[in-house]
């Protein structure tokens, strides 16, 4: 586990590169990952139809500055990528501020950051910067513009591991890598969700199949439904979009679309149970890849397990948010909550009797394995208590909930009934639909 200790090292090192929607940074960033878990590198083709969209040109900037007319420097991405409207088109020349006031994003409230923001599909450029270096710049002054950049016919560039298990049913685990430098949305996100892979691949036997997906948000996300959409349509059980998950806030969970699926029902259990403060938030309140996959006729019924969401924070999309705002400690947190509810849905089956009426325990040697004399009763009798709900159709969770005891002892007593075949497990009904 001390490996986890990672994870911020991670973060960092990841921080400077510049990220788009596609480009050499997103390469870059999956080539980190790709030092930890063996991801696919997977590019997709300018032009690629995915439904509705359309993958855009690639992206490149090399430079991007405005000087004053004495050639000082005032922005430079140089100092932060952020100070780039993301996508901007080439220009270069000079204007009057006046001109320019209409390429500057700024932050009244904020006036020491930076906000973020894109031109994915808008034909223009644009300068980010803080409400302070904006106060500074001279009415009366022609500015020196550069924004060097070059839009092509390239890719789109996607990180993929699918890690098999003994079924073909999946969860899915998505997260996006198409922010600049800033943490909490996004970097944490990728970390997490890397560092979970290696864990399963490293540490269990595990029963579902998982799919990590490491896209650019949205059109990522159309683009790699365009792609697996059928597949993923018949095996995929739930998951999660993986984002925000590196700040000091309590947890935040969006509920699937449909709501009361899978996802949800172990994602609230598993909060409620560790007894963590969380908020639960309604689908509509969404923002990113669930977006996609949970469109109606899409339906993959996915979740996201946050700390504070995006919309919520003030730092979130500026430069605030940055590797201050986040910290080992509580990237530490949100991937143990994770584990939490992988540990619970590869356990979390359906159980049915072998027999009419209730089993004789003692022959079984159940009754006797129980040595506690103090809470002696309790204990044997929750073996039988547990063998009444065993009835293929109720999963641990909602054993959990009848006999409001912990998962880890429902499951502990089952595995034992199972080991000692007095009850079988249900793998006809995996939990799809449930409440
Ligand atoms: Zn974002």
């Amino acid at each position: 586990m001390t490996d986890l200790k990672n994870m911020y090292q991670l973060v960092k090192k990841m921080f400077p590169i510049h990220r788009s929607i596609t480009g050499d940074g997103n390469r870059e960033t999956l080539k980190y990952i790709k030092k930890i878990i063996p991801i696919k590198i997977k590019e997709v083709p300018t032009g690629t139809k995915a439904f509705d969209w359309k993958i855009p040109l690639e992206w490149k900037i090399t430079k991007a500055y405005i000087k004053d007319s004495k050639g000082n420097t005032i922005i430079d991405i140089k100092n932060n990528n952020l100070h780039i409207l993301s996508y901007s088109r080439p220009f270069k020349g000079k204007i009057k501020f006046k001109e320019l006031n209409k390429h500057l994003y700024y932050l009244k409230d904020f006036p020491n950051w930076i906000p973020y923001r894109t031109s994915y599909y808008k034909d223009t450029w644009g300068f980010c910067l803080t409400y302070n270096q904006y106060k500074n710049l001279n009415r009366n002054e022609t500015y020196d513009v550069c924004v060097d950049a070059n839009l092509f016919k390239g890719s789109l560039t996607y990180g993929e591991l699918i890690i098999k298990g003994k079924s073909k049913k999946e969860l899915l685990f998505s997260t996006y890598i198409c922010h600049p430098s800033m943490c909490n949305d996004n970097l944490s996100g990728p970390v997490v969700a890397t560092y979970l892979a290696k864990y399963i691949l490293k540490n269990m036997n595990n029963f579902y199949t998982y799919r990590f997906v490491f896209i650019p948000e949205s059109i990522g996300s159309i683009a790699y439904l365009k792609k697996n959409l059928k597949q993923m349509k018949k095996n995929t059980i739930g998951g999660y979009v993986l984002v925000c998950l590196g700040d000091a806030g309590d947890f935040t969970y969006l509920q699937t679309r449909k709501e009361k699926q899978i996802t949800d029902k172990v994602s609230i259990f598993a909060l409620k149970e560790t007894k963590v403060n969380y908020k639960l938030r309604k689908f509509h309140t969404c923002g990113s890849d669930e977006r996609q996959y949970n469109f109606p006729g899409v339906d993959l019924n996915i979740g996201s397990l946050m700390r504070t969401k995006y919309f919520e924070y003030d730092e979130y999309h500026t430069s605030a948010d940055n590797l201050k705002f986040i910290s080992q400690n509580n990237l530490e947190k949100s991937y143990k909550m994770y584990l939490n509810c992988i540990n619970i849905f590869e356990n979390n089956h359906k159980y049915y009797n072998k027999t009419l009426c209730e089993p004789r325990l003692g022959i079984h040697g159940i009754w006797n394995q129980i040595g506690a004399s103090k809470s002696k009763e309790d204990i044997n009798m929750i073996f039988r208590k547990i063998l009444y709900y065993c009835d293929g159709k109720n999963d641990i969770i909602d054993i959990c909930k009848i006999l409001d005891k912990p998962f880890e002892k429902i499951n502990n007593a089952i595995k034992l009934m199972l080991k000692k075949k007095i009850i079988l497990k249900n793998l006809k009904i995996i939990s799809k639909g449930t409440q």
